[in-house]
């Protein structure tokens, strides 16, 4: 049997941009769409030409090599013609594929909101249609929120989508605005629609307020619905949007979808989705969701030390889909409670042949359970724990010896009369014969450290100049009578990768520079950086 084409739809740019604290450069709304085209999104809605300097620019010259690229704007304001209504000639004039306008299908907004009647609000539907399509733009229509106006009026509801079908719209797509619809709602409202309005006409943009974004979106495609909108991550104000993330590997990966629906995604590209979705965190500066589904650090991990010869054995016993198919990593974790299986699981994977009877890993198993009694975590440290074994069971390189540091923080008045607090840090460093002395200043005592010690590491500095700490996490625990600080970073490298090392010390400082050292340690033992 053929299937069917399904479309994406991603709003990361335009209803991603309205999330709390998310403020897009013109760089990053170009990097983000270069991304989603490269991954095989269908349309990117990019924003609001005309109603901000950025998006304007955006909308300036063509942006895209595959996907349609869509402007987003309102339609016609009630009492005026389509001609002059300066929004809609803003919107008409975006270098864009298709435009999506947005529009009250809830007579109750109509009135209230947009205070007009309800026959002229399907008239600035009409025209509004009418203009993009005389223009040859694509056309679609955002009927916000659809569920709720519905549910309150279903003949006026309706009545908005068709307006804008019956005039040619491309799409006509059921905003669940409020993200308060359930899904088995939004099957027997989609399902009924679509009697009206062929389902390859229709589309479904969920919001999260029930954490039901993504079953809302299955439950309208299931229901006849073929445009799918999201974002990346799921971003958007409040509790976000539909998750493109979850939704393409689900798509692609399960057989009720699969075999039945085409998207544009290719596997190939399916299998960069984890560091697409990364990539956005980066852009953001936040850190990544570890429990994230599909492309979660945590998504593949596993602890129990029972489990961990089965799926070395027999993976699918443990896992519903493989993780390379989405770019992730099978994950074992190391922790006080996993036994030797687990221990022998996890180096096989590191790359070591270790005997079960190998006294070695007595002493490992012996040293982890130690480290981890006084506030160390292997297994939220992956880079720590495989430097960690193997300089018990291997080499590590002396690469460089830090023969001394000093961290130095003054608070004083600048000249403009203004306390500051300044920090400093000296570093002295060996690299084989060499004796390098660097310095670094920071918003803190640990950022200097970092700059310092990154400085100038001799021959090695090429090897790290793509390393970039991107997470920095401290928390006090109670060990023992006294409290110790552990500091878990989070590294990552031009080619992507990503690794946790770890510090536990009475004092932050030093618990940091255990982290960080670990981390340029790994960076140059992955690089394969003579020793
Ligand atoms: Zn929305």
């Amino acid at each position: 049997m053929a299937r069917e084409r399904l479309y994406l739809f991603d709003t990361t740019l335009r209803d991603g941009a309205q999330t709390n604290g998310v403020d897009f450069t013109l760089a990053d709304k170009l990097a983000i769409s270069r991304m989603l085209d490269d991954l095989g999104i269908d349309y990117v809605e990019a924003g609001y030409p005309g109603a901000n300097p950025i998006d304007t620019a955006f909308f300036a010259e063509k942006r895209s090599a595959h996907a349609k690229i869509t402007a987003f704007g309102m339609t016609r304001r009630p009492g005026r013609s389509a001609s002059n209504d300066p929004g809609l000639a803003a919107l008409l004039a975006a270098e864009a594929d298709a435009i999506c306008f947005v529009a009250k299908s809830w007579d109750y907004h109509v009135r209230v909101a947009l205070e007009t009647t309800d026959e002229e609000n399907l008239a600035s539907i009409r025209d509004s249609v009418r203009a993009a399509k005389a223009i040859g733009r694509e056309v679609l229509l955002d009927c916000e929120h659809f569920f709720d106006g519905y549910k309150a009026n279903p003949a006026y509801a309706l009545a908005c989508a068709k307006a804008a079908y019956d005039e040619g719209a491309r799409w006509v797509v059921l905003c669940d605005t409020n993200g308060g619809t359930l899904p088995h709602e939004v099957g027997k409202i989609v399902g009924e629609i679509c009697e009206q309005i062929p389902g390859d006409h229709v589309g479904i943009h969920a919001h999260n307020d029930t954490e039901q974004a993504v079953a809302n979106t299955f439950a309208a495609v299931r229901a006849g619905a073929r445009q799918i909108q999201g974002t990346l991550n799921g971003l958007g104000e409040r509790c976000g949007n539909a998750n493109l993330v979850s939704i393409i590997p689900t798509l692609k990966l399960k057989p009720d979808f699969s075999e039945k629906f085409d998207i544009g995604v290719s596997d190939e590209a399916l299998g960069h989705i984890a560091r697409v979705s990364h990539a956005l965190d980066d852009l953001l500066n936040r850190a990544a969701d570890r429990h994230a589904p599909y492309v979660g650090e945590s998504a593949f991990a596993t602890k129990a030390g029972i489990h961990a010869s089965a799926i070395m054995k027999e993976p699918k016993t443990y896992e519903h889909v493989a993780p390379e198919l989405v770019g992730n990593k099978r994950k074992l974790l190391v922790s006080d409670q996993s036994g030797r299986s687990n221990l022998l699981v996890e180096l096989d994977r590191i790359g070591f042949a270790v005997d079960k009877d190998d006294p070695r890993l007595s002493r490992l198993l012996d040293e982890v359970k130690e480290r981890e009694a006084i506030g160390y975590a292997y297994e939220a440290a992956d880079a720590s724990f495989e430097l960690l074994a193997r300089r018990l069971l291997g080499k590590v390189p002396r690469y460089f010896e830090v023969e001394k540091f000093d961290v130095n923080v003054e608070q004083r008045v600048n000249a403009k009369g203004e306390r500051v607090t300044v920090s400093q840090a000296v570093v002295k460093v060996k690299v084989g014969d060499e004796l390098l002395i660097s310095a670094g200043e920071g918003n803190g005592p640990v950022n200097a450290l970092d700059v310092a010690l990154r400085k100038d590491l001799g021959k090695y500095q090429g090897y790290i100049t793509g390393l970039e700490l991107t997470d920095y996490r401290v928390r006090i625990l109670n060990a023992g009578t006294e409290a110790v600080t552990r500091v878990l970073i989070e590294s990552e490298d031009e080619t992507g990768d990503r690794w946790t090392t770890i510090g536990v010390s009475p004092n932050i400082i030093d618990a940091s520079f255990q982290a960080l050292m670990d981390s340029i340690v790994y960076k140059l033992l992955k690089s394969g950086a003579p020793a």
